[in-house]
Protein backbone atom coordinates (compact mmCIF):
# COMPACT_ATOMS: atom_id res chain seq x y z
CA UNK A 1 0.00 0.00 0.00
CA UNK A 2 1.18 3.09 -1.03
CA UNK A 3 0.42 6.34 1.09
CA UNK A 4 1.76 9.13 -0.89
CA UNK A 5 2.12 8.71 -4.40
CA UNK A 6 3.54 11.41 -6.38
CA UNK A 7 3.28 11.00 -9.96
CA UNK A 8 5.09 12.88 -12.87
CA UNK A 9 5.06 16.58 -10.34
CA UNK A 10 5.65 19.75 -12.33
CA UNK A 11 6.50 23.04 -12.06
CA UNK A 12 7.13 25.86 -13.46
CA UNK A 13 7.61 29.64 -11.96
CA UNK A 14 7.79 32.22 -14.98
CA UNK A 15 10.11 30.18 -17.35
CA UNK A 16 11.56 28.35 -15.02
CA UNK A 17 11.34 24.57 -14.61
CA UNK A 18 11.61 23.83 -10.76
CA UNK A 19 10.09 20.43 -10.65
CA UNK A 20 10.95 18.42 -13.82
CA UNK A 21 8.58 15.27 -13.20
CA UNK A 22 9.13 14.38 -9.72
CA UNK A 23 7.60 10.73 -9.34
CA UNK A 24 7.53 8.98 -6.00
CA UNK A 25 5.91 6.78 -3.63
CA UNK A 26 6.02 6.89 -0.32
CA UNK A 27 4.78 3.89 1.58
CA UNK A 28 2.32 4.09 4.40
CA UNK A 29 3.98 4.38 7.80
CA UNK A 30 7.68 5.16 5.95
CA UNK A 31 9.92 8.17 6.89
CA UNK A 32 11.14 9.60 4.00
CA UNK A 33 13.94 12.20 4.04
CA UNK A 34 14.43 14.93 1.06
CA UNK A 35 17.81 15.51 0.47
CA UNK A 36 19.58 18.05 -1.98
CA UNK A 37 21.45 21.63 -2.15
CA UNK A 38 20.00 24.55 -1.70
CA UNK A 39 17.84 25.75 -4.61
CA UNK A 40 17.23 22.19 -5.59
CA UNK A 41 12.92 22.49 -5.19
CA UNK A 42 13.23 20.47 -1.60
CA UNK A 43 10.97 22.98 -0.47
CA UNK A 44 8.77 23.54 -3.34
CA UNK A 45 8.26 20.04 -3.79
CA UNK A 46 7.15 20.06 -0.21
CA UNK A 47 4.68 22.68 -0.29
CA UNK A 48 3.30 21.49 -3.54
CA UNK A 49 2.51 18.35 -1.69
CA UNK A 50 0.60 20.45 1.16
CA UNK A 51 -1.11 22.36 -1.74
CA UNK A 52 0.08 25.88 -0.81
CA UNK A 53 1.84 25.82 -3.99
CA UNK A 54 -0.29 25.35 -7.57
CA UNK A 55 2.07 22.72 -9.86
CA UNK A 56 1.71 23.14 -13.62
CA UNK A 57 0.86 19.06 -14.14
CA UNK A 58 1.13 15.66 -12.16
CA UNK A 59 -0.88 13.76 -9.50
CA UNK A 60 -0.89 13.82 -6.17
CA UNK A 61 -2.60 11.11 -4.76
CA UNK A 62 -3.12 10.31 -0.25
CA UNK A 63 -3.86 6.58 -0.21
CA UNK A 64 -6.56 6.10 -2.53
CA UNK A 65 -7.67 9.89 -3.03
CA UNK A 66 -6.52 12.10 -5.51
CA UNK A 67 -5.19 15.44 -4.01
CA UNK A 68 -5.01 18.02 -7.04
CA UNK A 69 -8.34 19.77 -6.47
CA UNK A 70 -8.28 19.40 -2.60
CA UNK A 71 -7.66 22.62 -0.41
CA UNK A 72 -4.61 22.10 2.12
CA UNK A 73 -6.48 22.58 5.29
CA UNK A 74 -8.90 19.14 3.72
CA UNK A 75 -5.84 17.16 2.68
CA UNK A 76 -5.24 15.40 5.83
CA UNK A 77 -1.89 16.11 5.97
CA UNK A 78 -0.02 18.49 8.50
CA UNK A 79 3.20 20.62 7.94
CA UNK A 80 5.47 21.39 10.85
CA UNK A 81 7.43 24.61 9.96
CA UNK A 82 11.37 26.19 10.89
CA UNK A 83 9.40 29.13 11.86
CA UNK A 84 6.59 26.89 14.11
CA UNK A 85 4.26 29.11 13.05
CA UNK A 86 2.56 28.97 16.46
CA UNK A 87 -0.15 31.87 17.61
CA UNK A 88 1.46 34.14 19.89
CA UNK A 89 -1.57 35.14 21.84
CA UNK A 90 -2.54 31.88 22.80
CA UNK A 91 -0.95 29.43 25.38
CA UNK A 92 0.42 26.02 24.73
CA UNK A 93 -2.79 24.62 25.56
CA UNK A 94 -4.74 26.69 23.51
CA UNK A 95 -2.36 26.54 20.18
CA UNK A 96 -2.69 22.47 20.84
CA UNK A 97 -6.22 22.30 20.95
CA UNK A 98 -7.16 25.15 18.56
CA UNK A 99 -7.77 22.71 15.39
CA UNK A 100 -9.81 20.39 17.66
CA UNK A 101 -12.08 23.18 18.52
CA UNK A 102 -12.23 24.12 14.85
CA UNK A 103 -13.66 20.64 14.29
CA UNK A 104 -16.05 21.24 17.56
CA UNK A 105 -14.38 18.34 19.68
CA UNK A 106 -15.81 19.50 23.03
CA UNK A 107 -13.51 20.85 25.80
CA UNK A 108 -13.54 18.15 27.78
CA UNK A 109 -12.41 15.51 24.99
CA UNK A 110 -10.10 18.37 23.86
CA UNK A 111 -8.46 18.64 27.35
CA UNK A 112 -7.67 15.05 27.26
CA UNK A 113 -5.79 14.97 24.16
CA UNK A 114 -4.33 17.79 24.84
CA UNK A 115 -2.94 16.19 28.11
CA UNK A 116 -1.86 13.03 26.52
CA UNK A 117 0.11 14.85 23.58
CA UNK A 118 1.73 17.18 26.02
CA UNK A 119 2.89 14.86 28.31
CA UNK A 120 4.18 12.82 25.05
CA UNK A 121 6.07 15.94 24.30
CA UNK A 122 6.78 16.78 27.48
CA UNK A 123 4.85 20.36 27.79
CA UNK A 124 2.75 19.12 30.31
CA UNK A 125 4.39 21.87 32.66
CA UNK A 126 4.13 24.43 30.10
CA UNK A 127 0.51 24.32 29.09
CA UNK A 128 0.03 28.04 30.76
CA UNK A 129 2.50 29.68 28.94
CA UNK A 130 2.46 31.74 25.92
CA UNK A 131 4.76 30.80 22.80
CA UNK A 132 7.03 33.82 23.63
CA UNK A 133 8.01 32.83 27.14
CA UNK A 134 9.42 29.08 25.88
CA UNK A 135 12.64 27.93 24.37
CA UNK A 136 13.54 26.94 20.52
CA UNK A 137 13.15 23.48 21.39
CA UNK A 138 9.88 23.70 23.30
CA UNK A 139 8.77 25.80 20.29
CA UNK A 140 9.25 23.47 17.83
CA UNK A 141 7.72 20.46 20.19
CA UNK A 142 4.61 22.82 20.06
CA UNK A 143 4.60 22.96 16.67
CA UNK A 144 5.06 19.13 16.33
CA UNK A 145 1.90 18.67 19.00
CA UNK A 146 -0.27 20.97 16.98
CA UNK A 147 0.58 18.64 14.02
CA UNK A 148 0.20 15.46 15.78
CA UNK A 149 -3.39 16.51 17.68
CA UNK A 150 -4.86 16.53 14.37
CA UNK A 151 -3.86 12.68 13.26
CA UNK A 152 -3.14 13.41 9.72
CA UNK A 153 -2.73 11.00 7.64
CA UNK A 154 0.48 12.30 6.81
CA UNK A 155 3.28 14.97 8.19
CA UNK A 156 5.47 17.23 6.08
CA UNK A 157 8.18 18.74 7.37
CA UNK A 158 10.16 21.67 6.15
CA UNK A 159 13.68 22.02 8.26
CA UNK A 160 12.08 21.92 11.17
CA UNK A 161 15.20 21.78 13.19
CA UNK A 162 17.03 24.23 11.46
CA UNK A 163 16.79 27.28 13.87
CA UNK A 164 17.97 25.01 16.65
CA UNK A 165 21.05 25.20 18.13
CA UNK A 166 23.39 22.38 17.29
CA UNK A 167 22.89 20.23 20.98
CA UNK A 168 19.18 21.09 20.63
CA UNK A 169 18.87 19.65 17.05
CA UNK A 170 20.43 16.76 17.84
CA UNK A 171 18.17 16.18 21.01
CA UNK A 172 15.22 17.14 18.71
CA UNK A 173 16.20 14.67 15.73
CA UNK A 174 16.16 11.75 18.54
CA UNK A 175 13.00 12.75 19.38
CA UNK A 176 11.01 13.36 15.87
CA UNK A 177 12.08 9.47 14.99
CA UNK A 178 11.04 7.83 18.34
CA UNK A 179 7.47 9.98 18.19
CA UNK A 180 8.13 8.31 14.19
CA UNK A 181 8.33 4.63 15.51
CA UNK A 182 5.16 5.57 17.85
CA UNK A 183 2.77 7.04 15.61
CA UNK A 184 4.37 4.91 12.42
CA UNK A 185 2.96 8.02 10.07
CA UNK A 186 4.05 8.56 6.72
CA UNK A 187 6.36 11.56 6.84
CA UNK A 188 8.31 13.63 4.47
CA UNK A 189 10.78 15.68 5.98
CA UNK A 190 13.16 18.15 4.20
CA UNK A 191 16.61 19.07 5.30
CA UNK A 192 19.61 19.91 3.89
CA UNK A 193 21.29 18.11 6.78
CA UNK A 194 22.79 14.35 5.46
CA UNK A 195 23.42 13.36 9.10
CA UNK A 196 19.84 14.62 9.96
CA UNK A 197 18.60 12.38 7.27
CA UNK A 198 20.44 9.72 7.90
CA UNK A 199 19.83 9.40 11.89
CA UNK A 200 16.11 9.58 10.94
CA UNK A 201 14.93 8.11 7.61
CA UNK A 202 14.23 4.68 6.13
CA UNK A 203 14.90 6.47 3.18
CA UNK A 204 16.59 9.12 1.94
CA UNK A 205 15.30 10.94 -1.79
CA UNK A 206 18.66 13.14 -3.37
CA UNK A 207 16.79 16.00 -5.61
CA UNK A 208 18.70 18.13 -7.46
CA UNK A 209 18.31 20.67 -10.37
CA UNK A 210 14.60 19.62 -9.49
CA UNK A 211 15.09 15.92 -10.48
CA UNK A 212 15.17 12.96 -8.30
CA UNK A 213 19.11 12.11 -8.29
CA UNK A 214 19.28 8.86 -6.51
CA UNK A 215 17.60 7.70 -3.62
CA UNK A 216 17.95 4.67 -0.86
CA UNK A 217 18.38 3.50 2.28
CA UNK A 218 20.70 5.55 4.54
CA UNK A 219 22.90 2.63 3.98
CA UNK A 220 22.98 2.40 0.22
CA UNK A 221 23.85 5.65 -0.10
CA UNK A 222 26.46 7.30 2.44
CA UNK A 223 27.89 3.86 3.93
CA UNK A 224 30.55 3.79 0.70
CA UNK A 225 33.69 2.76 1.18
P1 LIG B 1 15.12 24.24 -1.67
O1 LIG B 1 13.99 24.06 -0.72
O2 LIG B 1 15.68 22.95 -2.15
O3 LIG B 1 16.20 25.14 -1.17
P2 LIG B 1 13.21 25.75 -3.18
O4 LIG B 1 12.12 24.80 -3.42
O5 LIG B 1 13.06 26.76 -2.11
O6 LIG B 1 14.56 24.94 -3.00
O7 LIG B 1 13.51 26.53 -4.52
C1 LIG B 1 13.65 25.86 -5.77
C2 LIG B 1 13.85 26.89 -6.85
O8 LIG B 1 12.64 27.61 -7.05
C3 LIG B 1 14.92 27.92 -6.54
O9 LIG B 1 15.62 28.15 -7.72
C4 LIG B 1 14.12 29.13 -6.12
O10 LIG B 1 14.83 30.29 -6.45
C5 LIG B 1 12.86 28.98 -6.94
N1 LIG B 1 11.69 29.59 -6.30
C6 LIG B 1 11.15 29.23 -5.12
N2 LIG B 1 10.06 29.96 -4.84
C7 LIG B 1 9.90 30.81 -5.88
C8 LIG B 1 8.96 31.85 -6.20
N3 LIG B 1 7.94 32.13 -5.38
N4 LIG B 1 9.12 32.51 -7.35
C9 LIG B 1 10.14 32.23 -8.19
N5 LIG B 1 11.05 31.28 -7.94
C10 LIG B 1 10.95 30.58 -6.80
P1 LIG C 1 -4.75 24.25 9.97
O1 LIG C 1 -5.56 25.26 9.23
O2 LIG C 1 -3.67 23.67 9.15
O3 LIG C 1 -5.56 23.27 10.74
P2 LIG C 1 -4.44 26.19 12.00
O4 LIG C 1 -5.92 26.29 11.95
O5 LIG C 1 -3.80 25.97 13.30
O6 LIG C 1 -3.91 25.04 11.05
O7 LIG C 1 -3.81 27.48 11.34
C1 LIG C 1 -4.47 28.16 10.31
C2 LIG C 1 -3.44 28.94 9.52
O8 LIG C 1 -2.93 30.03 10.27
C3 LIG C 1 -2.26 28.09 9.13
O9 LIG C 1 -1.95 28.31 7.76
C4 LIG C 1 -1.16 28.58 10.02
O10 LIG C 1 0.10 28.48 9.38
C5 LIG C 1 -1.52 30.03 10.21
N1 LIG C 1 -0.98 30.54 11.46
C6 LIG C 1 -0.47 29.83 12.47
N2 LIG C 1 -0.03 30.60 13.47
C7 LIG C 1 -0.28 31.85 13.10
C8 LIG C 1 -0.07 33.11 13.70
N3 LIG C 1 0.50 33.22 14.89
N4 LIG C 1 -0.46 34.22 13.05
C9 LIG C 1 -1.03 34.10 11.85
N5 LIG C 1 -1.25 32.95 11.21
C10 LIG C 1 -0.89 31.84 11.83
Amino acid sequence: MSAIKLHHIVKHYDNRTILHGIDLDVNDGEFVALVGPSGCGKSTLLRTIAGLEPMSSGTITLGQRVLNDVAPKDRDMAMVFQNYALYPHMTVRDNLGFALKIKGVDKHARAERVAQIAATLGLAQELDRYPRQLSGGQRQRVAMGRAIVRQPAAFLFDEPLSNLDAKLRIQMRTEIKALHQKLRATTIYVTHDQVEAMTMADRIVVLRNGRIEQQGTPLQLYDRP
